[in-house]
């Protein structure tokens, strides 16, 4: 099965994650709680539960509806349960890389769910392969598995937090041994990872709107840095690493969360108006209709709209119904790639001065195609608002983005870009908009594909390893060159 393309040119979030403790149903609510994170990976799914004496798995490539059914959940008894859904970053994507992984060890049986880019994946990985040891997998997540599987620690917890500390970058863990759930986040903070309870029963996830679905409460999230582990008795909090600036994700609020959801202890979806209602302010523009596009835009042109006075409208409809593929008319039809999934509403759209709103612009490819359809369908003028700043960078953190020469803002002036999507105007929300909407939004988030500044570096080596530098040069032996016009519009779309 091949991997499923986006729907639309976005940056992609690589990895959910999800854990219970305490429950009978455990595997059926680690189920539902990936059918509510599965916007965050849908290249393969797995669960592993335990019985208290066994832990078991089942995983698969596909999405979680096809990967599981009553007879699969069936077959993962116990009273605890940890999930994952995968869309690769670092490692191709194949069964092998699907999560959880789950070990036999010294320390008895360890399966591990991680959410996350390891920045010295590659180094440490090297290291135990010269030292003996046999990878099974291509993703970064199983040199946790070998470091704890040849920790000399006395415990199984204790191993947990010895192979985490020996890693660097972005990781949320969700792992477990046969009678403990352990969650754990890296000391930035990079990807989420929230805490629940249902009932006694405790559940950790990356995002809550898996809480919603099992009829969970959210108490708080896991800090940066901390180490949660769960036993019949208690909910204990390890803080096994020093203190770092927290580099929480930005992009969660921009585009990757559900608006249901709190991440980063704050509301998706109240952010994602603020970052319209803000845009507004800083770029409004005369108009008659504010026009969002689905689904990712609607919460920002909401804020657009409510802070401009110009009404909302759903001027585009969004097919949602698209499979994998779909059979093209041998006649061509005039906009058809995007109109499958996207159609222009002409009784709103006729004769307006329309602002369309998108959180974010990749290559530039598909909103080109956006503005020419609203165009045809007769918009007087298209003015295109972006509820972000430019994307210029790369993420090396857990987020699948393009190579930096095929990034629109990074290769090309405001002007170049409204040319480019045939806009009347183009403006996006500065990055003092973005931070500012968010608390602590200087001091806690990261903001790097905005500012080309990391906050974990990574050695040159490692990202080669990784063939994640090539994001950065486009290839590895060169410095980034910007592409003109004619080679973007001849890019494949990511359709
Ligand atoms: S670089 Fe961008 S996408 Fe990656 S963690 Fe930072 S804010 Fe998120």
């Amino acid at each position: 099965m091949g991997s499923p393309k986006p729907m639309f040119d976005k940056f992609r979030e690589e990895c959910g994650v999800f854990g219970i403790f305490g429950h009978p149903e455990a595997s059926k609510l680690a189920y539902l709680g990936l059918y509510a994170l599965q916007h965050r990976g849908q290249e393969s799914a797995g669960i592993a539960a335990s019985d208290g004496v066994q832990i078991r798995v089942s995983k698969e490539m596909g999405h979680v509806n096809d990967v599981f059914n009553d007879e699969v959940i069936a077959k993962l008894p116990g009273r605890m349960a940890i999930g994952h859904v995968r869309y690769s970053t670092a490692g191709e994507s194949r069964l092998a890389n699907a999560q959880p992984l789950l070990v036999d060890s010294v320390h008895g049986q360890f399966a591990l769910c991680h959410n996350g880019n390891l920045v010295n994946g590659g180094d440490v990985r090297d290291a135990l392969v010269r030292a003996g040891a046999i990878f099974q997998s291509t993703s970064d997540t199983e040199v946790v598995v070998h470091l704890f599987a040849r920790s000399q620690a006395e415990s199984a917890e204790s191993a947990v937090i010895e192979a985490i500390s020996q890693v660097r970058g972005a990781f949320s863990f969700v792992a477990m041994t046969k009678d403990r759930l352990i969650g754990a986040r890296d000391p930035h903070g990079f990807r989420p990872l929230a805490i629940g309870k249902l009932g006694d029963a405790y559940v950790i996830c990356s995002e809550t709107c898996a809480m919603d679905l099992i009829g969970a409460t959210y108490v708080r999230d896991v800090e940066p840095g901390e180490v949660v582990v769960v036993t019949a008795h208690e909910l204990k909090s390890i803080k096994p690493f020093a203190p770092a600036k927290a580099s929480q994700c930005i992009f969660e609020h921009v585009y990757f969360s559900r608006p249901d959801s709190y991440v980063f202890g704050e509301s998706v979806n109240e952010i994602r108006t603020e970052f319209g209602r803000r845009l507004a302010r800083e770029s409004g523009v005369p108009a008659d209709v504010i026009v969002p596009i689905p689904d990712s835009g609607v919460c920002a042109a909401i804020g657009f709209s409510e802070a401009s006075g110009i009404p909302m409208r759903m001027g585009l409809i969004r097919n949602h119904y698209i499979g994998r593929t779909f059979i093209q008319p041998q006649q061509s039809i005039r906009h058809f790639a995007v109109k499958v999934k996207l159609n222009p509403v002409k009784s709103i759209l006729e004769g307006r001065r329309v602002v369309l709103v998108d959180d974010s612009i990749v290559r530039g490819t598909t909103s080109r195609k956006i503005v020419r359809m609203v165009r045809s369908a007769g918009a007087k003028e298209v003015h295109m608002r972006i509820s972000c700043p430019p994307t210029i960078s790369p993420c090396f953190y857990g987020v699948d983005t393009p190579r930096k020469s095929e990034l629109i803002a990074a290769t090309h002036t405001l002007e170049e870009i409204r040319k480019y999507l045939d806009a009347d105007s183009v403006a996006y929300l500065s990055l003092d908009g973005l931070t500012g909407a968010v608390p602590e939004g200087r001091t806690r988030y990261c903001t790097s594909c905005y500012t080309g500044v990391y906050p974990v570096a990574f050695p040159r080596d490692e990202a080669a390893y990784l063939q994640l530098a090539l994001k950065l040069n486009g290839d590895a032996s060169g410095p980034s060159q910007p592409v003109g016009l004619t080679e973007l519009e001849t890019d494949p779309v990511a359709s």
